[in-house]
C-alpha cells in the first residue's frame, strides 16, 4: 500500500512546495511537468520557488496526455535523472508526470489545478493510445498540494465535474460489494467507507459548492483526494470506478464529441442506481442541486451514444463484474433505463 505522505488543501499552499520538497529529501533536483497554460498559472511560480531555494529545476511543457508525451517526458527523466517530479496542472499533466515517473522509478507530487476528477491523487492515470480506454496503474503521488486559490480560478464546470466523479462512488462502491457477493472478488471495508465517506461528504455540502465559494472547493478536494487514497488502499480502482464509469468509457469511445469525465460519470451514476436499487432520486438531486448535468441534452450527447454506451459498457472491461453484467441490457431495455430516469425525453 502506497499512500501519500504530505497532502495540504487551502489558501496559498503552492507557496509551500519548496518546504515539502525539502521535508521529503528532494533537495537537489526536480523535473516540473506542466501545460502551456498551467505553467503561466503555477508551473512557472512552483519552479521559482524551488529554484530561489537552490534547488536545481527544469520544466517541460506537454500540451496533452497521449502516449508518445509519457515516452518524451520518461527521456527527459532519463537524461536529467531529477531527484522528483512534479505534475502541475489540470488531469491531464498529472497522468502524464504519475505514469513517466512510476516507469522510471522516481517519486512524484501532484499539485493540482482544477479539481475535476479524482485523478489528482489516485495511483492511476488515464492515457491516450493506449489499448485500453481506462486508467492504468501508475504510482501513488508521495504529496499532494492543492491551493484552492489558484484551483477556484479555473471554470465552474471543472469543479462541478469533480462532484459528479465523486457522487458516482455511491454506485461503484456497490457495484464493488456485488462482485465480492458473486465472484468472492476481494472486497475492502475500510476503502469502501472512504469512497462512501467522500460522497456523502459532497452531498451534505452540496449547498456551499457554489462558483468563487473557497469552502466549497477545499471540501471537494478533500474527498477527490480521500478517493484517491481509497483506492491506494484497495490497491485497484474499484471503490472508485464501477459501471458509472463503464459507461462514461463507453462513451468516451462511441459519442463524437464526450463530455467531461465527471460529468458523464454522473449521468451514469443515476442510472447504475435505478439498476441497482439504490436511491437514484437522490443521487439525482445531489447532483441538479450542485449544478451537474442529468440528462443527454445536459451532456450535450445525442440519445442514440446513451443508448449505445449503455448497451456497450461491460464490455470495455469484460471481467470487472459489475450490475451491468447481471441486467445484460440490449438497445430495448438501456433505452427505457435511460427515459425511466429521465436522463433521455
Ligand atoms: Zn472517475
Amino acid at each position: 500500500m502506497q499512500l501519500p505522505r504530505e497532502v495540504v488543501v487551502g489558501d496559498k499552499t503552492l507557496e509551500l512546495v519548496e518546504d515539502i520538497c525539502e521535508k521529503l529529501g528532494f533537495s537537489e533536483s526536480a523535473l516540473v511537468i506542466t501545460g502551456p497554460n498551467t505553467y503561466r498559472i503555477a508551473g512557472k511560480r512552483a519552479a521559482d520557488l524551488l529554484d530561489d531555494a537552490g534547488i536545481h529545476v527544469d520544466h517541460l511543457i506537454v500540451a496533452s496526455s497521449t502516449v508518445w508525451d509519457v515516452r518524451a517526458v520518461e527521456k527527459r527523466i532519463e537524461e536529467l535523472k531529477p531527484q522528483v517530479v512534479l505534475g502541475i496542472g489540470g488531469g491531464t499533466k498529472i497522468d502524464v508526470a504519475k505514469l513517466s515517473s512510476a516507469r522510471q522509478r522516481v517519486p512524484f507530487i501532484s499539485v493540482p489545478t482544477t479539481a475535476s476528477h479524482d485523478g489528482i491523487a489516485s495511483p492511476f492515470a488515464s492515457i491516450k493510445g493506449l489499448s485500453k480506454p481506462y486508467s492504468i496503474m501508475a504510482q501513488s503521488p508521495m504529496a499532494i498540494i492543492a491551493d484552492t486559490s489558484i484551483i477556484i480560478q479555473a471554470s465552474h464546470r471543472l469543479v462541478t465535474s469533480g462532484c459528479g466523479d465523486v457522487v458516482a462512488k455511491f454506485t461503484s462502491v456497490n457495484d464493488w460489494k456485488l462482485a465480492h457477493k458473486v465472484e468472492n472478488a476481494y472486497y475492502g471495508d475500510y476503502a469502501a467507507s472512504l469512497a462512501l465517506m467522500s460522497a456523502r461528504l459532497v452531498v451534505r455540502n452540496a449547498e456551499i459548492i457554489k462558483p468563487g465559494v473557497e469552502e466549497g472547493v477545499r471540501v471537494l478536494l478533500e474527498a477527490l483526494i480521500s478517493c484517491g487514497v481509497a483506492m491506494s488502499i484497495a490497491g485497484s480502482s474499484r471503490p472508485c470506478s464501477g459501471s458509472e464509469h463503464l459507461f462514461s468509457h463507453a462513451l468516451d469511445v462511441v459519442a463524437p464529441r464526450p463530455a467531461m469525465h465527471g460529468e458523464q460519470c454522473g449521468v451514469g451514476a443515476i442510472m447504475m442506481a435505478y439498476l441497482q436499487g439504490l436511491d437514484w432520486k437522490q443521487t439525482k438531486a445531489t447532483l441538479q442541486r450542485v449544478g451537474v448535468p442529468t440528462t443527454a441534452e445536459e451532456l450535450g450527447i445525442e440519445s442514440e451514444f446513451i443508448i449505445e454506451a449503455l448497451v456497450r459498457a461491460q464490455s470495455i472491461r469484460p471481467k470487472q463484474y459489475t450490475i451491468l453484467k447481471e441486467k445484460e441490457l440490449n438497445h430495448e431495455s438501456a433505452e427505457s433505463l435511460a427515459r425511466v430516469t429521465g436522463v433521455i425525453e
